[in-house]
């Protein structure tokens, strides 16, 4: 959480057209990154994509003509998602804002006043992260991440049709996920992330959280027995793999007999909560493909998709129908 001693920049930036939200860093966001830079904790981030990333972060004032391109096209992708989604968003979301040496790809957080008032939530971008990927090579490359590389076991992703298969489908997808945590934020579908464990209220007082997750006496928050599968706790998304790629087959299989709709729903119920919302509006709202296909020597011999077409998904598809409807 942004402690900010300057509310009023920040209930200023509320009142901009949804659109113009997204600029470069302001310099107390700067600021604040640098920070949890030095404490790594405290937000939802999506943990470094280069970890030779360095963590000394600028702010982009100063648009160069490639960040300019990329604002453009974080623009376009946010300008074409459902209009339901947008209206959910316009209340909450501050700004998206881009910047260099997040040490992140991206970081969702809540902007409080001095006095503890939520104003609202800021979703940081790594322009970094974003120059040159396509949207299918990589999703492939984020899915492939907790794993070690193999020549035999490898892994394909379709997110887009190959026309779309472009940079601006990439921020789409990744700025839904990060939407996802936006629109968990004050809710009764899962705990603030920012709360200490000391303040969860009861399993059952979460609709979200307890679809497939319960909270333990110690306050951890762990899946429940049915959806829980071997080397789940061995998922680390971007940095180092802990996994072998010739568990990929087993580890896709077991995860299709759970409730989770991806392999980095299944590591927390916030990413959980991020990862459905990304490919209920993906696939549900938006009609866009969602597929990942485990290969041995080039041959698929498994495909992971159809989450939302499958009754385990049942009951995580009635919260987001409610959400749009109300
Ligand atoms: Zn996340």
């Amino acid at each position: 959480m942004i402690s900010s001693s300057n509310p009023q920049f920040w209930r200023k930036q509320a009142q901009l057209p949804f659109l113009q939200r997204i600029a470069a860093a302001p310099a107390e966001v700067i600021d604040y990154v640098k920070q949890v830079n030095a404490r790594e904790s405290g937000s939802a981030i999506e943990p470094a994509l280069n970890p030779a990333l360095t963590p000394s972060i600028n702010q982009t004032d100063h648009v160069s003509s490639l960040n300019s391109a990329l604002l453009t096209d974080i623009r376009s992708a946010i300008a074409e998602l459902p209009e339901q989604v947008k209206a959910k968003l316009e209340p909450k979301l501050l700004g998206v804002f881009l910047a260099t040496g997040v040490g992140s790809s991206a970081i969702t957080d809540v902007i409080s006043d001095t006095d503890g008032n939520m104003l609202g939530a800021i979703v940081l971008l790594d322009s970094d992260a974003f120059l040159s990927r396509t949207a299918n090579s990589w999703m492939a490359w984020k899915e492939s991440s907790p794993f070690n590389t193999s020549a035999e076991y490898t892994l394909l992703a379709n997110i887009a049709e190959p026309e779309q298969d472009q940079r601006k489908q990439a921020l789409q997808y990744l700025l839904l996920h990060e939407f996802g945590h936006v629109l968990s934020m004050n809710t009764t579908y899962l705990p603030n992330w920012w709360i200490g464990s000391q303040k969860f209220k009861d399993t059952e007082e979460y609709s979200f959280l307890s679809i497939c997750w319960q909270i333990a006496m110690s306050g951890e928050i762990i899946p429940l027995i049915r959806h829980n599968f071997e080397h789940r706790s061995g998922i680390t998304y971007y940095g180092q793999a802990q996994l072998n790629a010739s568990q990929m087959l087993a580890i896709y299989q077991a995860l299709s007999g759970t409730g989770f709709s991806t392999l980095y729903a299944a590591t927390t119920v916030y990413e959980d909560f991020a990862e459905s919302f990304a490919t209920y509006v993906h696939v549900v709202l938006m009609g866009k493909p969602w597929c990942i296909q485990i290969c041995y020597r080039e041959q698929t011999i498994f495909s992971f998709s159809d989450y939302w077409a499958s009754p385990r998904s049942q009951q995580k598809a009635k919260i987001f129908e409610q959400l749009f409807c109300s």
